[in-house]
């Protein structure tokens, strides 16, 4: 592989900054006795100790993760949520107005609300009409601003994974960063790249705690890449930006993998279940494959179904005015009691509202 540095990507600012020194980063060794953070020595005004700051490497939560992962400690970066590791790679990579980044549409959203706040140009090439990534010729499509492209895998709001071939000849021939956000491959974890971040140096792998741990409320997101990206991330984030609770409850999470698993097989049979389910329905045109916990269903007129399920309590994610996706809904797949309840419910639908082209 040719010469790669990631030093010669990052933004001349980011290069050249010195960061912010937190108490805790200049003292390092054994102490029992802080008085160097201007923190409430006596105590917390709720239980719980919280008067201290939390550890913000957050090392002793990156040992178990990185075990866990089977990666280096110093491979990981944790965030609040991985929507801050996709926000800290264009404020690392991407100069305003001039640096671009790359989407494959239709995505995830918050790529493009990230890059316009960070006021990056953004090049949208869409995906294959099969939702396949559209890799022929992209080497010449591909404009040469372009610092951070993301594939989304498996992909939202499509639901199927990308192949890791096609990720792979875009890492090989891009020159720039290529983040494959994987919130979903707890559904598919054949199908994950981490095992090839020693091999590409310009590959990130954004997963989360949000989707399969059962924990979008802690938010805790993870970017897994070479040391080098990862201490860039690591030296223009928050300093405590991992607080204490999280760090504490992600750490138990970890003792509880196996429910995590167990809690998966359970998604996987109930979509199963509901894909079969609505299979059966005139209303629904096309179930799309899903290598996640929710499926894309075409249906005759999505607006005014999502409408309807709205009435019966019902919310779905209507996509039908985004592109490929016409007349979708994306249905995350609930409980067993939940599931049956949306099915009974279009069933109903099915019968009244006639089929209209
Ligand atoms: C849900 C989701 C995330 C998760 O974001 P968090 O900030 O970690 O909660 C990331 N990427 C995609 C594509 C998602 O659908």
């Amino acid at each position: 592989m040719k010469q790669f540095n990631i030093n010669n990507l990052v933004r001349q600012n980011i290069r050249e900054l010195t960061p912010y020194s937190s108490a805790r980063d200049e003292f390092i060794g054994e102490a029992n006795v802080f008085l160097d953070a201007n923190e409430n020595s006596i105590g917390s005004t709720i239980q719980g100790n919280f008067n201290r700051y939390p550890d913000s490497q957050q090392w002793e939560l990156k040992e178990k993760l990185a075990k866990y992962k089977q990666v280096q400690p110093e491979q990981i970066f944790l965030g609040n949520g991985s929507d801050e590791a996709i926000d800290l790679l264009f404020r690392a990579f991407c100069e305003p107005k001039k640096d671009r980044a790359l989407i494959f549409p239709p995505t995830y959203g918050m790529y493009k609300v990230q890059a316009n706040i960070n006021d990056t140009p953004l090049d949208e090439i869409n995906l294959n009409s099969d939702y396949s990534l559209p890799i022929d010729k992209i080497e010449q499509i591909i404009n040469p601003n372009v610092k951070l492209l993301f594939i989304c895998s498996p992909n939202n709001p499509t639901g199927n994974l990308i192949e890791k071939v096609s990720i792979k000849k875009i890492l090989n021939c891009f020159k720039g960063i290529v983040i494959v956000d994987e919130a979903y491959i707890d559904f598919y974890p054949e199908g994950s790249m981490l095992n090839e971040i020693d091999t590409y140096p310009n590959l990130v792998v954004l997963q989360t705690f949000s989707k399969a741990w059962g924990l979008a409320g802690l938010r805790l997101g993870m970017a897994f890449a070479q040391k080098e990206t990862i201490d860039i991330l690591n030296k223009i984030k928050y300093p405590y930006n991992v607080n204490t609770l999280t760090q504490t409850y992600a750490l138990k999470a970890l003792q509880n993998s196996k429910q995590k698993n167990e809690m998966v097989k359970i998604i996987l049979q109930q979509r199963n279940w509901l894909s079969k389910q609505l299979t059966e329905l005139s209303i629904v045109e096309n179930i799309y494959h899903s290598d996640a916990n929710f499926l894309l269903v075409k249906v005759h007129n999505a607006t005014k179904l999502y409408k309807i399920l709205v009435q019966q309590g019902i919310i779905v994610r209507n996509r039908s005015s985004v592109e490929l996706c016409d007349n979708c809904l994306r249905i995350t797949v609930g409980t067993e009691d939940e599931n049956k309840l949306l099915i009974k419910c279009l069933k109903k639908v099915n019968i009244e509202i006639p089929v209209t082209a």
